[in-house]
């Protein structure tokens, strides 16, 4: 949508009272969701976030059929290479990535399973303690009372 295109709309849509659309987020939706928060600045309420995300999206995407994460599918062996682990575990300070745990990570996670998607990229990687890594494998419906960082 161009400038003027936003505008219109904004002029057409004036009085009518905001849409509520109601999202549940999975783990890797929140774990992806706070990694961008964090990035646009911690202050800003989740609306906020959502709001720039979605415009820097619309001015971005240019080919809305690649969906693909770099790195999607390039490894060839199951181990990570060091620097993606490296800045994988830089996200989180080597913690565990559950915001109230302050454990150091036992165990490095793929959040698309690596036999499925080859990825090693660092935003498929998600530092964990062993508790929590067993949450997330479980799928206990504990974690839900966890935030991520
Ligand atoms: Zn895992
Ligand atoms: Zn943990």
């Amino acid at each position: 949508m161009s400038k003027g295109a936003v505008e219109q709309f904004v002029k057409d849509e004036r009085g009518k009272t905001d849409e509520v659309v109601k999202i549940e987020l999975d783990l890797e939706m929140q774990f992806l969701f706070h990694q961008l928060k964090k990035k646009l600045g911690n202050g800003l309420s989740n609306k906020e976030t959502l709001r720039k995300l979605l415009r820097q999206l619309t001015e971005n995407i240019k080919e809305p059929n690649s969906k693909k994460i770099p790195g999607d599918g390039n490894y060839k062996s199951r181990y990570i290479p060091i620097n993606n682990k490296r800045m994988a575990l830089q996200q989180t300070s080597g913690k565990c990535s559950f915001e109230r745990c302050t454990k150091p990570h036992d165990h490095i996670h793929h959040i698309s399973p690596y036999s499925e998607s080859k990825n090693h990229h660092p935003k498929n990687l998600m530092p964990l303690c062993k508790e929590h890594h067993e949450l997330v494998h479980n799928k206990d419906p504990l974690y839900l009372k966890y935030r991520l960082r």
